[in-house]
């Protein structure tokens, strides 16, 4: 009897090692899990760094982004309300990231706010987003950026409708829209 406890133990043991063995081997290899559904095509850039990012330095972000889109997304800027192209827009399809393609926003998630800045209740994936807190002159926000490039896109707030409950207030220019089934439609 004794010896089975002992036997039992070791299996236990064992068994806790291996799963933090692998847990920590999953936070190296999978940085970043970003769910890809659209056909969309990459707009500036399909530069990775091997992980699934894109990282590229601010000067050659400002060469290939229009000076609205490059202010808003690289230097955390707003646009201002009721100008953005997708404020009142109602097409199905989904919207990407306007840096580096990465799928965000699905229509059927989009609502009018009435703020003057397209908004959704939730991402098509939460591993696609990143939130930060924003401590500035607008208080203390908590911004939403692209996690794939690391773009900033807009803020989230707590007054949305059902199911979330949130409110993804996005800047248009940080986003692009891509029709539904792309172009076989
Ligand atoms: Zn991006």
């Amino acid at each position: 009897m004794k010896n089975a406890h002992a036997t039992t133990m070791m299996v236990l043991i064992f068994l806790v090692i291996s799963c933090a063995q692998a847990s920590d081997a999953g936070k190296k290899e999978g940085r970043l899990q970003v769910v890809k559904k659209s056909e969309c095509p990459l707009l500036h850039t399909d530069k990775e760094d091997g992980t699934g990012y894109v990282e590229m330095p601010r000067e050659e972000w400002k060469e290939i982004l229009d000076p609205e889109t490059f202010r808003v997304t690289r230097k955390k800027g707003t646009e201002p309300a009721f100008s953005g192209q997708y404020d009142k827009f109602h097409e199905s399809g989904i919207y990407i990231c306007a840096n580096c393609g990465n799928d965000l926003y699905a229509s059927e998630t989009k609502f009018d706010s009435r703020t003057g800045w397209p908004s959704f209740y939730e991402p098509m994936a939460p591993e696609n987003i990143k939130e930060k807190l924003d401590i500035g002159l607008g208080g203390i926000r908590t911004e939403i950026l692209c996690a794939r490039c690391g773009a900033h896109l807009g803020h989230v707030f707590k007054d949305g409708p059902k199911p979330t409950g949130l409110r993804y207030c996005m800047n248009s220019v940080s986003l692009k829209f891509c029709p539904k089934n792309g172009s076989s439609d």
